[in-house]
């Protein structure tokens, strides 16, 4: 099993050196020799290295957001001098309520010095959407990390589908693209699966050997093939933006016989946040460009070791918008057992559930999003569905609107839906529980890149 690429490439960065600086162009990627040799440490000598990295960072990313925006001067203002990476806990939470409420108080650079401005969906109740700000450097970072990651299952030469909006200049997919050609990849801008025929037939003439994208929109790709229709030759892809189920990982690799890998990011990481390496089993993390915690959702203080928790950043690179102990509202944990590719980086649990998206049914039973993922995309035809729950006095009420491919056959997608539903443990043991299903072959979700979740009546 290879080492993930992100080792060497963080060792580089946090070389003794001393911590990169803003105005550092140098490429980390240029000198192989000072690569073998960082990585060629002992691991617990790379971690230190990493560590008093990240100590100086955090320093300088408090005092850059102490002195320079107008939301961090006040809470950071009695700070004592970070010497630590425990003095972190001391450092205040911010919130996606915070960023919505007036992101430009957040912005430490001149409204000239912004290279993308990203305006998020607004998700929450007071419809004013959220913002995120960027400069040159910031989007070169992600770039950087990328190439690096995609470098895990991506060689020169590989020709890489990106199924990502990618037409606007700093968008994921334009910034992904930039990250494919350092590394001799050649990428394809496509976007979003809209039309999975169409798709298919680019990824065949294209030749396309690796693909990007969404889980629900990979699985239309592969269920919706007719016997016989040409295989486009990828062995790998990788799926981000969304949690992604282990049912959908099968269909993938069951249909073309590759390998599907997970990425973690969301725009306030800078799109890019940590990946998968060969063992798959969760992300290592940019992690000096990013410094993550778990904590308890409840008293704000680290989880216990391996236990789950909400996942929160720090960016100790970020220019244009640094965010301080950023809730994420996604639940993981750390993975504590060494990675078998021999990393000195840690490893974070794939993210399944947001801690807004378990649905109370009564009766201290819960239904998450992923719990109906894993039963439904285990069912061969379906290609997709979205769940509305009402609670009345009668008991739960569960609707599942489900899109099924053309070809399948609507009478055994129900009742093979209904034993997986019937069997799923809170389902199971909800009282008085009514469950409709309804079958269609038309799109049951809008199109959109949105994390998918279970709707309230
Ligand atoms: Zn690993």
């Amino acid at each position: 099993m290879s080492l993930t690429p992100l080792e060497p490439w963080i060792a580089q960065k946090t070389a003794d050196r001393g911590p990169r600086t803003v105005d550092d162009e140098s490429s980390p990627l240029t000198n192989d020799e000072e690569q073998r040799t960082m990585v060629e440490r002992p691991s617990d000598l790379r971690r230190s290295a990493l560590e008093s990295y990240q100590i100086a960072r955090l320093k300088a990313t408090v005092e850059l957001a102490r002195t320079k925006s107008r939301f961090y001067r006040e809470p950071l203002a009695g700070v004592p001098e970070i010497t630590s990476l425990d003095d972190l806990e001391r450092l205040p939470f911010t919130t996606a309520e915070d960023v919505r409420a007036d992101p430009l108080a957040f912005v430490c650079v001149s409204q000239d010095e912004i290279a993308r401005v990203v305006t998020l969906d607004s998700s929450g109740t007071t419809g004013t959407p959220k913002r995120l700000y960027f400069t040159k450097t910031d989007q070169e970072l992600t770039i950087d990390f990328f190439g690096v990651g995609m470098s895990t299952f991506t060689g020169p030469g590989d020709r890489v589908l990106i199924l990502l909006p990618g037409e606007t200049p700093g968008s994921v997919g334009d910034l992904l693209a930039k990250g494919l050609e350092r590394i001799g990849a050649v990428p394809i801008k496509h976007g979003p699966v809209r039309d999975p025929v169409a798709t298919r037939a680019v990824a065949v003439r294209e030749a396309a050997t690796v693909m990007v994208g969404v889980p629900t929109h990979l699985v239309r790709l592969v269920r919706t093939m007719a016997p016989g229709e040409p295989v486009p030759p990828v062995h790998s892809v990788l799926l981000s933006t969304d949690h992604v189920p282990q049912a959908i990982v099968h269909a993938i690799e069951g249909a073309w016989g590759c390998t599907v890998y997970n990425h973690y990011g969301m725009t306030e990481t800078g799109l890019g946040g940590g990946v998968d390496c060969e063992a798959r089993r969760g992300y290592h993390l940019r992690e000096a460009d990013l410094l993550y915690e778990v904590i308890d959702p409840a008293t704000g203080l680290p989880a216990a070791p391996g236990e789950p928790g909400e996942v929160v950043f720090t960016t100790l690179t970020r220019e244009g918008m640094p965010l301080i102990r950023y809730r994420t509202g996604d639940y993981g944990h750390w993975i504590e057992t060494p990675c078998p590719c021999g990393t000195s980086l840690r490893t974070l649990s794939h993210i399944t559930t947001r801690l807004s998206g378990p649905v109370d049914l009564g009766g201290g039973l819960w239904l998450t999003q992923p719990d109906l993922d894993e039963v439904l995309f285990a069912v061969d035809g379906i290609l997709n569905f979205a769940t509305v729950v009402a609670r009345a006095e009668a008991g739960p009420r569960v609707s599942v609107a489900i899109q099924i491919t053309p070809t399948a056959n609507p009478d055994t997608v129900r009742a093979e839906a209904l034993n997986a539903l019937r069997a799923l443990p809170p389902l199971t043991a909800a009282p008085r529980l009514s469950l409709d299903l309804h079958l269609t072959t038309e799109p049951v979700a809008p199109p959109t890149l949105a994390k998918r979740s279970i709707k309230l009546a």
